[in-house]
């Protein structure tokens, strides 16, 4: 049974489906794009994905010709090719039959029916169509109920699960991914057939994991995807370091925090205030040493001294694998894995102008950020603990703006350089010179400490004078 569906006003579906007459093709829209239009979510990038009953890459070039675009990318081997016309990316495929082999997620590929195209989706929503053809534009063709699942929020898989996700494993981070992004449920034979095919994901190249990772952290509550990861065993797989954070210890009945639950809580928690998925990871990131860190102590209970200092070590390890940018970015997450425990230390002892320009040295322009992370790391179900915790990092957060007012420490630049102490204090730098080169490094860093302790002013005439004191300490002649 089929019937219109009223979704299909875009002027571009016209002059597809018109292109498709011309060419004698089927031709529909599927996909993405129908779903989400379906759910009315809006999205920033619009992408119609566009299948026919015959050659993709013929109708592309008919497309493209009659809107006037020059540029289209065809991609012969997959027999697909696509085009953007203003901001909408069109994606044309031939209607496809698949068949798999074991070692490989990519299909032996056949020319088929729409039909056939629909069944090799991956999960019933995502295999809704709708006509574009003038004879029959805007009839939806739903062969595995897609839009009933819509309404019950399910991912269902078109064929048998288990055989749908051991061909193409990518689809089991996909479910979870939409699972997330969507707030559904994954049915539970989907669900099971997951656990029983973890292991096949070790045939997935590690970018198309992690980019679906990303998705799940950038979605609104990305603990559902990290819950769900755990429960199929796939996380273990990819992310065991995250997969440790796991569990509870009791010793004289002092037992400490599951670390895997808190970390998603901080995660859930950045998300709702930020939108930044390098932000997000810190937040993934900031306790991954635990495990490595955990002592007892007799009198104190359970510690995880330095976890911030291994942790921020093994951000270059864990991106590396993951292969996440090793780059500015990766350096952020590390530097607030490192800094993730400074605020509230400091916050614990008097806070002094002096604690405070120095956590404003270490963090420049990412104190915000760092101080976010910290907010969302106050996960406490004492009440009282987290009135005190958020009142003192209030307080520490109203003395970064005021002294980050006076003494401009964020954007921090020395106000002697190197150059300046050589040609004042006749000091040779370079390999040849290695005694003046320590000398030149102990007044920097004497004039660095001599202003974050507020001992003389970030500017230039006090740390010149300063400069020439420190000389005579150290009997330089010049
Ligand atoms: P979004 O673009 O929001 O991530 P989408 O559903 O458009 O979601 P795409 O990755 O753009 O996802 O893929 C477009 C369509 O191609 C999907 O809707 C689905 O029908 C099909 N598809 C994508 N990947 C697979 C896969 N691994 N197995 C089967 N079908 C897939
Ligand atoms: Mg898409």
């Amino acid at each position: 049974m089929s019937k219109k569906i009223d979704i299909i006003k875009h002027e571009l579906f016209a002059i597809i489906g018109n292109c498709g007459d011309e060419l004698n093709m089927s031709t529909f829209v599927i996909g993405g794009w129908v779903r989400d239009s379906i759910l009315k979510h809006k999205k920033n990038e619009i992408e119609f994905d566009i299948v026919s009953d015959g050659d993709g890459i013929l109708l592309a070039k008919k497309v493209a010709k009659r809107l006037k675009l020059n540029k289209i990318s065809i991609f012969k081997t997959f027999g697909t090719a696509s085009l953007n016309y203003k901001d909408i990316k069109l994606e044309f495929n031939g209607a496809r039959k698949e068949s798999y082999h074991h070692s490989s997620r990519n299909p032996k590929v056949e020319k088929g029916s729409i039909k056939d195209d629909q069944k090799r989706r991956d999960f019933t929503i995502n295999a809704m169509a709708i006509s574009l053809n003038k004879k029959n534009y805007g009839e939806f063709f739903d062969p595995f109920n897609g839009l009933k699942d819509l309404k019950q929020k399910l991912i269902r898989t078109p064929l048998e699960p288990t055989k749908t996700y051991s061909d193409d494993p990518l689809r089991m981070m996909r479910a979870i991914r939409f699972a997330t992004t969507l707030e559904f449920k994954i049915e539970s034979s989907s669900f099971n057939a997951i656990k029983e095919n973890k292991n096949r994901l070790s045939i997935i190249k590690q970018e198309r994991i992690t980019e679906e990772l990303n998705k799940i952290i950038l979605s609104n509550k990305p603990s559902t995807g990290f819950d769900l990861l755990s429960k199929t065993g796939l996380l273990k797989i990819f992310f065991p370091e995250l997969d440790l954070l796991h569990g509870t210890e009791t010793i004289n009945g002092m037992t400490h925090k599951d670390n895997f639950y808190h970390t998603l809580k901080v995660l859930d928690n950045v998300s709702q205030k930020s939108s930044s998925l390098w932000l997000r990871w810190s937040a993934l990131l900031h306790d991954i040493a635990k495990p490595n860190t955990k002592r007892f102590n007799k009198k104190t209970g359970w510690t995880f001294h330095g976890h911030e200092h291994l942790g921020s070590k093994m951000v270059y390890h864990i991106f590396k694998r993951l292969k996440l940018p090793l780059n500015e970015h990766m350096k952020y997450v590390q530097k607030l894995v490192l800094l993730h425990l400074r605020p509230i230390a400091l916050s614990k002892e008097n806070v002094t102008d002096s604690g405070i320009r120095r956590l404003l040295f270490d963090a420049k322009n990412d104190i915000d950020d760092l101080m976010l992370l910290c907010n969302a790391d106050i996960t406490s179900k004492n009440d009282y603990k987290v009135k005190k915790y958020k009142k003192n990092l209030e307080i520490v957060s109203k003395k970064l703006v005021d002294l980050e007012k006076r003494d401009n420490i964020r954007n921090w630049q020395p106000p002697i350089n190197g150059s300046v102490i050589m040609k004042q204090l006749k000091l040779q730098g370079g390999k040849s010179n290695p005694d003046d080169g320590k000398k030149i490094a102990v007044i920097k860093e004497k004039i660095k400490d001599a202003i974050l302790d507020g001992k003389i002013k970030n500017e230039f005439k006090e740390a010149e004078e300063l400069m020439y004191q420190i000389a005579k300490e150290l009997g330089i002649n010049y």
